[in-house]
């Protein structure tokens, strides 16, 4: 499918795009953002291409916890989790995704403002 082989978090999880890989195993990658918005800005990922929050409750629920259990793990290796770190999933165009394959940020080492902006 072209929309799969244009999508750049497929090239990533594939080692077809280079990226600082912290973590990867056969279901989840997590790299360096490349545009990062606080000291520490990862992102974790699906290795299979699933779109959305909508697509993995349809095709892969499991993907999604196993997505946050990367996010406490990275944050753990990354010394952050004692201070804190924000979770961020921006879900469909409207929310600010951009890349349209379902991706969770893990930012943290600055303070962080409530409500998002
Ligand atoms: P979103 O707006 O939630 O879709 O976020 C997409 C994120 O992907 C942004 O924070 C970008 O900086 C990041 N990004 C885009 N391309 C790459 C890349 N090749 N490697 C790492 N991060 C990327
Ligand atoms: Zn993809």
């Amino acid at each position: 499918m072209a929309e799969i082989e244009e999508c750049i978090f497929c090239k990533v999880a594939h080692g077809k795009l280079p990226a600082y890989i912290l973590y990867k195993d056969d279901f989840v990658v997590a790299f360096h953002d490349i545009n990062p918005q606080a000291p520490v800005h990862v992102l974790v990922v699906p290795t299979r291409h699933i779109s959305d929050l909508e697509a993995a409750a349809e095709q892969e629920p499991e993907i999604v916890g196993r997505m946050f259990q990367v996010a406490a793990k990275v944050a753990g290796d990354l010394n952050v989790a004692k201070n804190g770190y924000r979770l961020v999933l921006n879900n469909g165009v409207g929310a600010g995704q951009i890349v349209p394959h379902l991706h969770l940020h893990v930012m943290s080492g600055r303070r962080f403002g409530w409500p998002p902006g």
